[in-house]
């Protein structure tokens, strides 16, 4: 295997996973056919039927030692996550580790608000006499298909709240992170083990392949679906999905605008530029992927983002002095370099960065600011997933909203001023989420629902939401007086005009016509019913 590369090979009924960083083989594993991904979802609809029962004081509980298990093993998590991925250990810890305590702590806490079942209210009169309810439950087997880029906080955060919301799971991680996925499990067998809840089958069956496996999960008898990758890989899952009438939740690709306004604090908002672009070397769903800065402070802007880039330390991610680790693949690195060549030909410049660093391995590429960049190049409107901060003046407000509202997508978006300017403008955004003068941070509190407008999704993932995503409402309604036929059954003969007057009594204006008409609805209690 040549060095650098994250090569995948299918052998036989096997696949091999290796380091993005040195192309170093990390281990191989037997691919899940229809067979066996058909087994796991039986196993799992298995597990949720004595899941279910478990209190959700229990399933709280079990999350609350699932935050403790996260924290304990962080160090070894990080280790496996940035040999899989490529990121820095640092984003690692944070990013994947951190946002998967906050996530099943959140879960262990906000559940049982969700949950609660609702009483119903009756307006009419004549439905007065009874009692209605509107009480929760969960779906079934969930079926969560994950990207490599946050291998452990996505599929962590999902799986979280379908186990407290009483449903199983059958996740199927990114070819390119099994083994994170698999530590995962392994945290919450053990968390399992911990809590007493040793019942067989357990309710997360992971099964692990390549594109192939995740579409079989797709046509499997589960309940529900949460996709989370690209919008091409998106649309053929919902395509699959619509056939059989299958719910899904989609978490797709982002293009983010980034507005930077010319109140804002310079220092702060040119940080913010280059790492909400370069961290995950680019490889974020909610990172900044377009920058509009007003004109009068835009040559300060640029030159002060060059400067940061600059001392930017690129390495392998397993160095704790790296900001900026590899691509994840060489296809990835080949798109990243392909959109910037593009842009470089229709005349935009490239400031600093705009080519491999391969004396550092092969999926390496140094980070990037290009200017004089428009909406005609594929670097403005198609997502990169690379190192790369596009950035392009406006001179006013509507021009900076206008431009960002020009994509397919609409993940997040953030602006950068005083708040006075900046928080109207975020409302004009046509973006899942809005930001004011942060970025990316919305996708690590737990509490916030997480999801996109335009190609960027559907539905929502995270917080209440989220969780609410994951249960079916069920409407229990009870008759409080058993003996009494309704007014409203057969026979129907002669009873158009009182019913008419009833129908006065509760909607004509005036009191004194709808007492008129209450007289006019006697027959109607006098009349025997079948
Ligand atoms: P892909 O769409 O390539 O893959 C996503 C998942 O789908 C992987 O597990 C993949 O398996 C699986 N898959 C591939 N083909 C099929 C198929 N035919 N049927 C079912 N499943 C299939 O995305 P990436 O993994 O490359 O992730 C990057 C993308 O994810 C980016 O576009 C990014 O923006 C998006 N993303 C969105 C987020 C959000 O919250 N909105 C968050 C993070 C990422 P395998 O890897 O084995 O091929």
């Amino acid at each position: 295997m040549s060095s650098g590369i994250h090569l995948i090979f299918k052998a036989g009924e096997r696949f091999t996973t290796t380091n993005p960083a040195n192309g170093q083989r990390l281990a191989d594993y037997a691919i899940a056919d229809a067979t066996e991904v058909n087994a796991a979802i039986a196993r799992a609809r298995q597990a949720q039927q004595w899941w279910s029962q478990v209190p959700l004081i229990r399933r709280a509980a079990l999350l609350r030692r699932v935050a403790r298990l996260l924290n304990e093993s962080k160090q070894a998590l990080a280790t496996v996550i940035t040999g899989e991925s490529g990121k820095p250990m640092l984003e690692a810890l944070l990013n994947d580790v951190l946002v998967s305590a906050d996530a099943a702590l959140f879960c262990a806490t906000d559940a049982a608000s969700v949950m609660r079942s609702e009483d119903v209210p009756h307006h009419n009169i004549a439905l007065r006499l009874k009692r209605g309810r509107i009480e929760w439950e969960p779906l079934g087997v969930i079926g969560i298909i994950a990207p490599w880029n946050y291998p452990l906080s996505i599929p962590a955060a999902d799986t979280f709240a379908a186990l407290v919301t009483g449903n199983s799971v059958v996740l199927k991680p990114s070819e390119l992170t099994p083994q994170t996925a698999l530590a995962l499990e392994q945290v919450i067998n053990h968390a399992l083990d911990e809590e007493g809840l040793t019942t067989l089958p357990r309710p997360v069956q992971v099964i692990l392949g390549l594109g192939p496996t995740g579409g079989q999960l797709v046509e499997g008898e589960i309940d529900k679906l949460i996709f989370t990758g690209s919008v091409s890989t998106g649309r053929r899952v919902a395509m699959a999905a619509a056939e059989r009438l299958l719910p899904v939740t989609l978490e797709l690709g982002g293009k983010d605008a980034m507005i930077v306004l010319d109140d804002a604090d310079l220092d702060v908002a040119t940080s913010a530029a280059v790492w909400g672009s370069m961290l995950n070397a680019g490889q974020t769903c909610v990172s900044v992927e377009r920058c509009y800065v007003q004109r009068k402070i835009y040559s300060k802007f640029i030159s002060q983002c060059v400067q940061k880039i600059q001392a930017l330390k690129v390495g392998p991610g397993a160095d704790q002095q790296t900001d900026v680790g590899p691509l994840i693949t060489q296809r990835q690195l080949h798109i990243v370099e392909q959109q910037v060549d593009e842009a470089r030909a229709l005349g935009a410049i490239v400031q600093i960065g705009g080519h491999r660093l391969p004396e550092l391995g092969e999926n390496f590429y140094a980070p990037t600011l290009v200017t004089d960049v428009d909406h005609t190049m594929s670097l403005m409107c198609e997502e990169t997933f690379g190192p790369v901060l596009p950035v392009t003046p406006f001179d006013a407000d509507e021009d900076a909203i206008r431009m960002a509202n020009d994509s397919d997508f609409g993940l997040a978006s953030s602006v950068w001023g005083s708040t006075r300017r900046a928080e109207p403008i975020a409302r004009q955004l046509q973006a899942g989420t809005v930001l004011v003068n942060d970025l990316i941070s919305g996708f690590a509190v737990a509490a916030a629902p997480h999801g996109g407008v335009k190609h960027s999704g559907l539905g929502r993932t995270h917080g209440r939401l989220g969780l609410r995503e994951l249960v079916r409402p069920r409407y229990v309604d009870v008759d409080l007086m058993p003996s009494m036929k309704k007014l409203w059954w057969y026979p129907y003969a002669q009873n158009f005009q009182p019913m008419a007057a009833f129908v006065d009594m509760l909607h004509q204006p005036g009191l004194l016509a709808r007492l008129r008409a209450s007289l006019k609805t006697i027959p109607l209690l006098l009349r025997r019913r079948r």
